[in-house]
């Protein structure tokens, strides 16, 4: 049976790279392109639409609905958060969340009430309201696939399941800061904190990566999506990334997933999962290539990654203040206003002021988040 593919954020990184899967992959009549949404680049949207020929599109603000309507007589377009939950929810099989930030949750509750599975590489989805998400999954049946990378490994590894499972060892490249002092970290500028050694990848989790936020929101969405206690997840620095992640079993034995850093294939994967397929030519990895190191994390260094561990731990509505509170820290930092330390500062603060709410509405969420961006905004670290 055919599947109907739709994803948010198709001119983003995860989403081109979704539409490469989709073009290479060996049984394209597998999939149909249901539909695509992007924010509003529509230099790189228009071309994606006259290649892949959706049925339905959506763009974030009415001055691009505008142009598209000019531009595609017989397209269904449609607009705004109305347009993305349409979308998502509707004659489609599969969503892949590839927006950065809030602007997918809405539309991942309402598809996966309309019981279309989810191939997640939105992780702010689960960081935010974790619960809500794997609860309402769990009461329609549906699957919630990982994009991620470090969390495809986790499943590939496990094969999904958990019952033998004692720990989830989550691999972290340690970011361009992994060798620098505390110092030298605080001095660098954006430039510096975007040189990812091994990845490419947006420009908000390329800062994550050299803070070791993002390993601490993976460990969050972890959490979530295999339900699995704090205390048995564990992070390990590997600064080659072959290694993606690995599951220990209770019997000792332990089981990695690896490849050269790749995003096709973990999003191929989530698209083509229980199966596999051939896909995109990768250059694979070839064990004569490099040595493999490992190392523990420095907390001391990298005090993001305990922030987190803690919010998770503390659960309710700490989570989103994190997210909230160092998604504005980041924006500051890329438009020069805070240092590194500036950030953790203002998640700091921002976790240090906000009164938890246990097992969160999803307005509650919301409204949290909102509250958490002004504090944030205002806040000089
Ligand atoms: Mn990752």
């Amino acid at each position: 049976m055919q599947k109907r593919v739709t994803i948010l954020g198709s001119t983003g990184s995860i989403g081109t790279q979704a539409l490469e899967v989709l073009e290479n992959i060996e049984n394209k009549e597998d999939f149909i392109i249901e539909a695509l949404a992007c924010n509003s680049n529509l230099d790189k949207f228009i071309p994606q639409i006259k290649k892949f020929r959706p049925k339905r599109v959506s763009v974030s603000d009415f001055e691009s609905y505008k142009k598209l309507k000019n531009e595609f007589k017989n397209l269904e377009i449609l607009f705004g958060e109305e347009g993305l939950v349409e979308i998502a929810s509707k004659d489609t099989d599969i969503l892949l969340t590839a927006t950065t930030g809030k602007v997918a949750l809405k539309p991942t509750v309402e598809a996966i009430k309309n019981k279309v599975d989810i191939a997640l590489a939105n992780k702010e989805t689960l960081v935010m309201a974790g619960d809500i998400i794997t609860n309402l999954a769990n009461k329609n049946n549906i699957k919630i696939i990982p994009v991620d990378s470090e969390h495809s490994a986790i499943m590939q590894a496990s094969n999904n399941d958990f019952e033998y499972v004692n720990y989830i060892i989550i691999t972290a490249s340690g970011g361009p800061f992994l060798n620098k002092t505390k110092e030298e970290i605080n001095r660098a500028n954006a430039n510096e904190a975007l040189k990812h050694p091994n990845w490419h990848m947006g420009k908000k989790i390329t800062i994550d990566s050299s803070t070791l936020m993002n390993k601490g929101l993976e460990v969050i969405e972890a959490h979530h999506l295999f339900n699995m206690p704090y205390e048995k997840i564990k992070v390990v620095i590997h600064p080659e990334s072959i290694v993606h992640s690995a599951v220990e079993f209770i019997d000792g034995s332990i089981i990695a997933q690896m490849g050269n850093p790749s995003m096709h294939i973990p999003i191929q994967y989530a698209l083509t999962y229980p199966k596999r397929q051939k896909g995109i030519k990768t250059n694979n990895f070839s064990f004569f290539d490099k040595t493999l190191t490992f190392k523990t994390p420095d907390y001391d260094k990298f005090p993001a990654l305990n922030l987190a561990y803690n919010a998770g731990k503390e659960g309710g509505i700490y989570p989103c203040v994190l997210n909230a509170a160092n998604e504005v820290a980041v924006k500051k930092f890329l438009e020069g206003k805070i240092n590194i330390e500036g950030i953790i500062k203002t998640v700091e603060y921002a976790l240090d002021n906000a009164p938890n709410i246990k097992n969160p509405s999803l307005n509650d969420i919301f409204n949290v988040d909102i509250e958490t961006r002004k504090k944030s905004l205002e806040f000089k670290p």
